[in-house]
C-alpha cells in the first residue's frame, strides 16, 4: 500500500469515525445503514412485531411484548416449536419455522413489520451476519461488534473508566490466569494457568486466546437498560440507565468445587455457565454500580454511536469492596430470566411486573408513538 493512498485511507477511516457518532456507522466495512433500516421501519407504519430466535430469553421477550400487547413472532426450528407451545403465556403468536437455526429468513420478518431482538444465542449463531442483515434490530448491532471482539471490547471498557483485570502476552505470565479462546462464549473451555510454560503444554494452538489475570472476588452481573427516549431516572448520555435486576451465574464446576474436595476427588476448574441465580447487592455498592453502567452508556455513545437497550456488566466484587469488570454483554442476558415478574430494584422503578422483556416492548411502544424509533432500532 503506498503512503498517499494510507493517509487518504486513514482520511476516510476518520471522517467516517466521526460521522459514526452521529449516525451509527463506525468503520469502513459492509455493514448496512441506518437510513436504509430506517426506510424498513417507515413502510412498518404502526403495526410492529417483536421478533426472536426460540431460544436463550425468548420465553421472557414473548411474554414481555404479550404483556403490552404486542405480537410476537418465534424463529424456530421444528424440533424446538414443542418446547414454545407448551408455555401458553410466553408462546410466540406466529412461529417462522426454520431447519437451520443459522438462517435468519430476513424477508418473512420485514414481511410481517419484525423488529429483531438479539439475545446471546443469536448473536453467537448469526455473528457477523448481523451487520449486514436487513432486518430492524433492537438497538445498536454495531455495539454487539465490539461485544464479540475482545480487543475492542477491552477498549469499551477502558474508555467507559472500568477497573479492569490485567492483561498479559505468554511471556509475562506471574499469577494465575485465564485463558480465553477466541470465539468461546459461555465460559466454555477456559483454563487457569501459572506460567507460560503450563500454557505452552496444555495450548499448543495458541492463536486468538486473550490471557487475563484472574479477579479475585464475588461475581455480581447487574442487568442494565439504557433508554435515550426519557432522562427521569439516573442520568447517562441523552437519557437515563435503569437497573433492571442483577444474577450471579453458575458454572460448572467451579461452582461445586467445595463438593469436590469433601468427597476427596479433585479437578481442574472449568466455567462452562449452566444456570443462574438471584443476587442484591449491599446498597452502598448501587452507585458504584450505576456510575459504572453511566460509564459504558457514555463510552458506547464516544465510540460507536450508542448502547440503547438492554445490556450486562460483568464484574467481581473484591474484599475491599472495588467493583472491577471483565467482559460487557451489548444485549439482554440470561440471568433476567430469574425475573419475569419484578426484581428487587426493578420495581422501584416500575412497581411490579417489569421484567427486561417487557421493558423491551414499552421502550418500543413509546419510541413507535413519539416517532423516534430511530434511537433505539438499529
Ligand atoms: P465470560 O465468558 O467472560 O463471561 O466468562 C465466563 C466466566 O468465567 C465468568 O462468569 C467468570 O466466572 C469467569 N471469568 C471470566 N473472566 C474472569 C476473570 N478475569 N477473573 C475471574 N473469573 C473470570
Amino acid at each position: 500500500m503506498n503512503r498517499r493512498w494510507k493517509s487518504k485511507k486513514s482520511a476516510w477511516v476518520a471522517f467516517i469515525y466521526m460521522v459514526g457518532s452521529k449516525t451509527r456507522k463506525t468503520e469502513v466495512n459492509a455493514m448496512i445503514t441506518q437510513e436504509k433500516i430506517n426506510g424498513i421501519l417507515e413502510g412498518y407504519g404502526k403495526d410492529l412485531k417483536i421478533a426472536t430466535l426460540c431460544s436463550h430469553t425468548a420465553l421472557q421477550i414473548f411474554y414481555g411484548a404479550r404483556q403490552e400487547k404486542i405480537k410476537t413472532i418465534g424463529i424456530c426450528t421444528k424440533e424446538r416449536m414443542k418446547l414454545y407451545e407448551s408455555f401458553p403465556l410466553a408462546k410466540p403468536d406466529e412461529f417462522i419455522v426454520v431447519d437451520d437455526p443459522k438462517e435468519i429468513p430476513a424477508d418473512e420478518l420485514v414481511a410481517r413489520n419484525a423488529v429483531l431482538v438479539p439475545h446471546g444465542s443469536l448473536v453467537e449463531y448469526f455473528g457477523k451476519k448481523l451487520e449486514n442483515l436487513a432486518v430492524p434490530i433492537l438497538g445498536n448491532r454495531n455495539s454487539l461488534l465490539w461485544e464479540r471482539d475482545r480487543e475492542k471490547m477491552f477498549e469499551w471498557m477502558k474508555n467507559a473508566g472500568l477497573q479492569i483485570p490485567k492483561t498479559f502476552k505468554p511471556e509475562e505470565i506471574d499469577r494465575p490466569c485465564m485463558v480465553k479462546f477466541s470465539g468461546a462464549r459461555g465460559g466454555r473451555g477456559y483454563i487457569i494457568v501459572n506460567s507460560q510454560e503450563e500454557l505452552d503444554s496444555r495450548v499448543p494452538d495458541q492463536t486468538g486466546i486473550t490471557i487475563q489475570e484472574y479477579l479475585i472476588g464475588i461475581r455480581v452481573y447487574p442487568h442494565y437498560f439504557y433508554s435515550p427516549l426519557s432522562r427521569h431516572g439516573y442520568r447517562a448520555g441523552e437519557g437515563k440507565v435503569e437497573l433492571m435486576s442483577m444474577d450471579r451465574r453458575v458454572e460448572s464446576n467451579i461452582d461445586e468445587a467445595y463438593r469436590l474436595w469433601a468427597v476427596g476427588l479433585t479437578s481442574k476448574p472449568a466455567f462452562t455457565i449452566v444456570g443462574n441465580e438471584p443476587f442484591v447487592i449491599r446498597e452502598s455498592l448501587l452507585t458504584g454500580v450505576m456510575e459504572m453502567g453511566k460509564g459504558v452508556v457514555e463510552s458506547a455513545d464516544r465510540l460507536f454511536g450508542g448502547i440503547p437497550g438492554p445490556f450486562c456488566i460483568e464484574m467481581i466484587c473484591d474484599e475491599n469492596l472495588q467493583l472491577s469488570a471483565f467482559e460487557i454483554s451489548a444485549r439482554i442476558v440470561a440471568g433476567t430470566n430469574l425475573y419475569p415478574g419484578s426484581s428487587p430494584y426493578s420495581v422501584y422503578t416500575h412497581g411490579p411486573g417489569m421484567s427486561t422483556g417487557r421493558r423491551i416492548a414499552t421502550e418500543l411502544k413509546q419510541a413507535a408513538k413519539e416517532k423516534k424509533l430511530a434511537k433505539i432500532v438499529f
